[in-house]
């Protein structure tokens, strides 16, 4: 069989404690993978500890290591996405530094690209016995609220662990979101995909980066990104309270004309109401603003990442000038200057 490159793209953010063992694990999975030519993306997504000057090292001493280093902190998603944008592979593989994707899991992915699948994605098993209660209900809440509201369906679990073809990586890398939400965008672009179910395993080394407020932000971009069906839901409850409200009408005129108040009664039920339209009126504009910052956002086109230093070769621009001319031979001799 001939051989296909295969570039494994991790974003890094402060894992100095994971960088060597996830090289070593995966040296041993590709071991057993002869027929792969494989290369390791490092992405450093503005780490402050000492995990870029770790894999800088590493990568001088090992030719199927690289880097990309951003200048700082752009998110788990767009570290990927800015270690896609420079492969230069048949496939891609994106996953965790911590080991909680479990490499071993790369043979299988491998297998099912081979035999015509062009997406394989993981998703952890129900029972994730190493997270705490919170956390797994947490995640529970996370996938529920993204599967009622947004068109697209993903599992329980889902996660950033997925091989992708060439073919697929070179359309989310042209997609111009401004703030992607990777694993939904995989299942959008369809094409032959497969899900493989993993046991997730506990974090190497250090604690996890999502804190309930990044989880609560990725939600609401989850589906602000794949739905509208919130602005729909917002329609709804505004039809609902007003028309509960005109039922409200009635009771105050017929208590007006029975006398079933007393003047000056009604303060409580009057406040109730504000309170509580005012609260929804609230809601319908935050789901209109999240929108509308989203439309905002996407409009000034700033770019998703931004590299500080890499290693990896761009395809610098040059330009050529003949600088003299041989004379005997007649042949130009070119001189080439980076464009940038
Ligand atoms: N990560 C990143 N940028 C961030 C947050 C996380 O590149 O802003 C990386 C992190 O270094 C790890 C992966 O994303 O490789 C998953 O992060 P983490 O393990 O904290 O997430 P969890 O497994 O708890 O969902
Ligand atoms: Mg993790």
């Amino acid at each position: 069989m001939a051989t296909q490159d295969i570039a494994v793209v991790i974003p890094v953010f402060n894992e100095e404690g994971n960088i060597n063992a996830i090289v070593e694990k995966l040296e041993m999975v590709f071991r057993g993978l002869p027929e792969i030519n494989y290369k390791i993306i490092f992405v450093d997504d503005g780490s402050v500890d000492s995990s870029l000057p770790l894999i800088m090292k590493l990568c001088q001493q090992n030719p199927r290591l690289f880097y990309i280093s951003l200048s700082r902190n752009f998110g788990k998603d767009n570290a990927i996405i800015a270690g896609l944008q420079s492969v230069k592979a048949d496939a891609a593989i994106s996953m965790d530094a911590d080991l909680q994707h479990p490499p071993d899991l790369i043979r299988e992915m491998v297998k099912c690209w081979q035999e015509g699948y062009e997406v394989v994605y993981a998703f952890r098993k129900d029972k994730n016995k190493h997270a705490r209660f919170l956390t797994r209900l947490r995640s529970y809440l996370f996938y529920k609220a993204i599967n009622a509201f947004s068109d697209v369906k993903l599992e329980n679990g889902i996660s950033d662990f997925k091989l992708l073809d060439k073919k697929v990586v070179e359309i989310i890398n042209k997609l111009p979101e401004e703030r992607p939400f990777l694993r939904a965008l995989v299942k959008w672009v369809g094409f032959k995909q497969k899900g493989l179910e993993y046991e997730p395993i506990a974090r190497h080394s250090g604690s996890t980066k999502y804190t309930l407020e990044n989880l609560i932000k990725l939600a609401t971009q989850g589906l602000t990104s794949f739905s509208t069906k919130p602005l729909t839901l917002a329609i709804y409850l505004g039809f609902f309270f007003s028309a509960t409200s005109l039922l409200y009408f009635p009771y105050v005129m017929l208590s007006l004309y029975f006398h079933w108040q007393r003047t000056g009664s009604g303060w409580a039920s009057v406040i109730v109401s504000i309170v509580f339209f005012g609260g929804l009126q609230l809601i319908i504009l935050g789901i209109i603003g999240l929108y509308l910052g989203k439309t905002f956002t996407q409009g000034k086109n700033r770019p998703r990442y931004i590299i500080g230093t890499s290693n990896i070769e761009n395809e610098k621009k040059f330009f050529t000038v003949v600088i003299s001319m041989n004379l005997i031979s007649c042949v130009p001799e070119y001189a080439e200057f980076p464009l940038t």
